[in-house]
């Protein structure tokens, strides 16, 4: 982990605007619960670091200036107590407090409340700091660096191209989810480890030194194990669920509240135990909903070994409603549901290797399989006990069971056919994928068809939209045109 002292303030801005920590529960060093309302605008003059911010301390909404610092000595040492311009901070945040905790004072001498981030940290400080560098690096990147160089690049090379990283884009995903089989597959291993990291994710996460090796690699009937398989996927799409926020409390979620042990739960306790090992029940809530749940779980919980999850571990901050973790744990369970009343393996195989069926009436089988209608109480709520404003019909959409098509079943698929050695299944997945068009375009999709496409092309199909992606975060974001196709042409 790098040494306080030798983070980059910079990174401690990032930090901040990007509320990379949890923020549902901060708490100031002297005791009172701080709400960001708005982190304020980044100053760059001479001054506090941030201007105009509104936090709510304890039960006081205060307007002002943020100070940010590597340690809280630092105020001191900058010589803020005797400097004026300090005077409107509200909050003095700090990653770490230091060897003496000192009261924050300014030049009119008014206490500061301090914010001490690290205790706060949703990942280790390393892999904080890497997300931080790139979330930068990408806003330096206003546009791609070929912009406007590339108009004379045949159109048919960028198109493959970006094809061609549309399939390794994929083939990444499929080695990734065979490693985790293989860690899922393994004896004495099944329910004991967390799993290592996801592709996409900072190499840093954990500490790899304390996951214990498998005593021995599985074997083939090792692998060939169905729960394993079950367990990788229902991971998978929890995972998928969590979006970019929630991915990790999703992850760990899954790997506390196995698949195979939800399978044995009576239908209507699985909910209950998913939303209570989040640590998303309220104790004390009058909420009826909530003491159902409660109700259903019985004494399900104890016979699971680990604790529950702190209900701070998820965010909620910055999300549009409809993707609040509580709605897409809701969806879950009914996933699930669906995963044992229509066994998952039987269903896929069986869909996807239908003789006669077109690709595009498979696809609809697949989509009609996880839309999850909402209900009961979902039917108007996205978290618990707060009414939403309008009746919600699904708890998925269709984009997000798209994405979820082409991130976790079609891996799954191809990870499938690759170790039963199944040439059918693999024929007809690499169907699916080429015919199954791209989800909605987000800012990726949209750059890369203006900056490099000039305009979307007319039809974009799945392997397209991942190789924008592919192509964006791993050679235009990270100034790899030397190794990118297009760039040898433009800057050879
Ligand atoms: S990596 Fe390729 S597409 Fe991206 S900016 Fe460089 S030359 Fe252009």
């Amino acid at each position: 982990m790098p040494r306080t002292t030798l983070l980059p303030e910079k990174f401690l801005h990032e930090v901040w605007s990007q509320q990379l920590f949890r923020t549902a529960s901060l708490e100031s060093h002297e005791g009172l619960s701080v709400t960001i309302i708005d982190p304020g605008t980044p100053n760059t003059d001479t001054g506090p670091d941030f201007l105009n911010a509104k936090i709510q301390i304890g039960d006081t909404l205060y307007a002002g200036d943020i100070e940010i610092h590597r340690t809280l000595e630092d105020w001191s040492t900058h010589l803020h107590q005797h400097d004026p311009r300090y005077n409107k901070v509200i909050l003095h945040v700090v990653m770490k407090s230091g060897s003496d905790f000192e009261r924050t004072t300014t030049e009119s001498g008014r206490k500061v409340p301090t914010l001490i981030l690290d205790q706060f940290l949703i990942e280790p400080v390393r892999a904080v700091w890497q997300k931080s560098i790139s979330g930068e690096r990408s806003r330096r990147l206003d546009h791609i660096a070929c912009y406007g160089k590339n108009d004379g690049v045949d159109n048919n090379l960028k198109l493959n191209w970006i094809t061609t990283l549309g399939m390794r884009r994929i083939e990444l995903k499929v080695r990734t989810m065979h490693n985790r089989l293989h860690e899922l597959a393994s004896p004495d291993n099944y329910d004991l480890r967390e799993p290592a990291a996801r592709y996409g994710e900072i190499p840093f996460q954990g500490n790899i030194d304390e996951i214990p090796p498998p005593a021995r690699p599985p074997s083939v009937n090792d692998l060939r194990k169905k729960d394993a398989w079950e367990q990788l996927l229902y991971e998978s799409i929890a995972e998928a669920l969590g979006y970019s926020k929630n991915q990790l409390p999703f992850r760990r979620l899954s790997s506390l509240v196995t698949f195979p042990r939800l399978r044995e739960l009576p239908g209507d306790a699985r909910e209950g135990l998913l939303f209570e090992m989040a640590g998303l029940l309220d104790n004390t809530t009058d909420d009826t909903y909530q003491k159902e749940l409660r109700h259903t779980v019985g004494n399900e919980k104890t016979k699971i070994k680990h604790s529950p999850m702190d209900a701070t571990e998820w965010q909620f901050f910055r999300l549009r409603p409809q993707n609040f973790p509580t709605l897409r744990i809701a969806a879950l369970a009914r996933i699930v549901e669906r995963m044992i009343d229509n066994p998952v393996l039987e269903f896929l195989l069986g869909t996807v290797k239908q003789p006669d069926a077109v690709p595009r009436n498979k696809i609809k089988e697949i989509r009609n399989y996880f839309t999850i209608p909402a209900d009961g109480y979902w039917k108007n709520h996205y978290t618990f006990g707060k009414k939403a404003s309008r009746k919600l019909t699904q708890l998925i959409g269709r984009s997000r069971i798209d994405e979820i098509t082409i991130n976790v079943i079609l891996p799954f698929l191809f990870l499938y056919a690759r170790t039963y050695k199944d040439i059918d299944l693999r024929g007809a997945t690499e169907e699916l994928f080429s015919t199954l068009s791209a989800p909605a375009d987000n800012n990726i999709t949209r750059k890369i068809d203006k900056e490099l496409l000039n305009g979307k092309p007319e039809k974009t199909t799945a392997p397209m939209y991942q190789g924008k992606i592919q192509l964006y975060k791993f050679y235009c974001r990270e100034e790899r045109c030397g190794e990118c196709e297009v760039g040898k042409v433009v800057f050879g």
